[in-house]
C-alpha cells in the first residue's frame, strides 16, 4: 500500500489529476482528505475508500499529527495558502508536496523550506514533468547539446476571463498566467540548458487592459543563459497553447502539448521521438514517496520552487520597469543540490 497521503483542497487539479493518480501508484496512496465543502465528503470517502476518521477540514487540519495513517501532505490549494498549509503539516509532522507556484513570495518559500527543515521532514513541489520521459528527453538532448548550440522558445497559454475564480485575483494568485502557466516556461528554460539564467527582461503584452487590472493578462520575457537565449511567452487571453522548442544548429526540436497532461508529441531534426507516455502525476507522488523510504533528495525540492519565485519575481520586476534588464547575480542555486 505504501505510504498514505492527504490532499488538502479537492478542487479540479485534486480531483481531475490526482486522486485517480493515486490509484495507479505503488508507494503511496490517498489515504485522507482535507476540505471546506461538507458535500465533498461522502462522495470522496465512497469514491476513493477513505476512512471517516482520516477525513479533515481546515478549522482542523492540525489533527493529522495524530493521525499515523498520513505521512504525506499534498496542497492542492489556491498558491497564496500553500505557504500557511505547508507550514502546517511540517509542523504536524509530515513530509510535503506543495503545488506549483511554491508560493506567492521569496519570503514564503524560504518559511516553508525552513519549516520543513525544522520538522526533520521532506519539501517537495509538484513538478510534475520533470517525472515525463519527454522531459527528460528534452532535458537529454538540450544539455548536451545533441544538435549543437542553441536558443530556446516557449510557451504556455489558455483562455482564462473568469473575474469569479481564484487565478484572476491577485490576494489569492499571487500574479497571473506567468504564476500558473509561464512557470513552465520558464522551468522548460532551465532544464534545456541545465544553467541558471544570468540576466532577463520582460514586457506586459496584456490585450485586455480594462479586465487585466491586478494582475497581467499577458506577458512575453527573455532569458539570457551562459550558453543561450530563451524567449517565453504566457497569456490568459489566447486558446490554449503550449509548445517548447529548441531551435538549434541542426534544426528544430519541439515538443508539442509540451506542458499538458498527455498528448505530448516531441520531434527533432532525425524524426519523431518514440517515447511512451507515462502518468506524470503518479510517476511524481512515486518518486516522492520513494524520496522519503530511501532517504534520497527529491529532484523538485523546495530550493528549486524558491529559485523559481525568484525569477518570477525579477520576471514582473523587469515587466514593471520598462523592461528593464535585470542581472541575476544573486540567484539561489540549487542544481549542486
Ligand atoms: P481549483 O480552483 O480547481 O481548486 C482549488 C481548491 O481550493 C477548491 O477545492 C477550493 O474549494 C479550495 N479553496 C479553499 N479555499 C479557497 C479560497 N479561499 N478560494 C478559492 N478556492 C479555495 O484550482 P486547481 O486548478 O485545482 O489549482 C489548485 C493548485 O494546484 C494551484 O496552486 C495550481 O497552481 C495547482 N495546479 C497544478 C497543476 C499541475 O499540473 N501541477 C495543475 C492545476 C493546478
Amino acid at each position: 500500500k505504501g505510504l498514505g497521503i492527504a490532499l488538502v483542497g479537492l478542487g479540479g487539479y485534486a480531483g481531475g489529476q490526482l486522486a485517480p493518480a493515486l490509484l495507479e501508484t505503488e508507494h503511496c496512496y490517498l489515504a485522507s482528505i482535507v476540505t471546506g465543502t461538507k458535500e465533498k465528503e461522502s462522495v470522496w470517502a465512497k469514491k476513493y475508500n477513505i476512512k471517516k476518521e482520516n477525513i479533515y477540514n481546515y478549522d482542523n487540519f492540525d489533527a493529522i499529527a495524530n493521525n499515523n495513517d498520513i505521512d504525506i501532505v499534498y496542497v492542492v490549494l489556491p498558491n497564496s495558502m500553500h505557504a500557511e498549509f505547508t507550514i502546517r503539516a511540517a509542523k504536524a509532522g509530515k513530509h510535503v508536496i506543495c503545488e506549483k507556484p511554491m508560493a506567492t513570495s521569496v519570503e514564503d518559500c524560504k518559511k516553508m523550506i525552513a519549516a520543513c527543515k525544522d520538522a526533520g521532514k521532506m519539501l517537495s513541489i509538484g513538478y510534475r514533468l520533470h517525472f515525463d520521459p519527454f522531459h527528460d528527453e528534452i532535458m537529454r538532448i538540450g544539455q548536451n547539446k545533441v544538435y549543437g548550440e542553441m536558443n530556446v522558445a516557449s510557451e504556455f497559454s489558455f483562455m482564462l476571463k473568469d473575474p469569479k475564480r481564484w487565478r484572476t485575483q491577485k490576494d489569492l494568485a499571487g500574479g497571473g498566467p506567468l504564476m500558473d502557466l509561464g512557470i513552465y516556461a520558464l522551468q522548460g528554460s532551465i532544464y534545456s540548458f541545465g544553467e541558471l539564467p544570468t540576466s532577463l527582461w520582460a514586457k506586459n503584452t496584456t490585450i485586455d487592459t480594462s479586465f487585466f487590472k491586478d494582475i497581467e493578462g499577458s506577458l512575453e520575457w527573455e532569458l539570457t543563459f551562459p550558453s543561450g537565449k530563451s524567449y517565453c511567452k504566457t497569456s490568459y487571453e489566447k486558446p490554449i497553447y503550449a509548445e517548447l522548442k529548441h531551435n538549434t544548429e541542426k534544426g528544430e526540436v519541439k515538443l508539442e502539448n509540451a506542458f499538458y497532461y498527455g498528448g505530448l508529441k516531441g520531434s527533432t531534426p532525425d524524426g519523431k521521438m518514440e517515447i511512451k507516455p507515462v502518468n506524470q502525476q503518479a510517476q511524481q507522488m512515486d518518486a516522492f514517496a520513494l524520496n522519503i523510504i530511501e532517504n534520497t533528495p527529491s529532484i523538485v525540492p523546495g530550493e528549486m520552487g524558491l529559485r523559481d519565485n525568484y525569477l518570477i519575481e525579477k520576471i514582473y520586476e523587469s515587466a514593471d520597469d520598462n523592461s528593464k534588464i535585470i542581472q541575476l547575480n544573486d540567484i539561489p542555486n540549487i542544481l549542486d543540490i
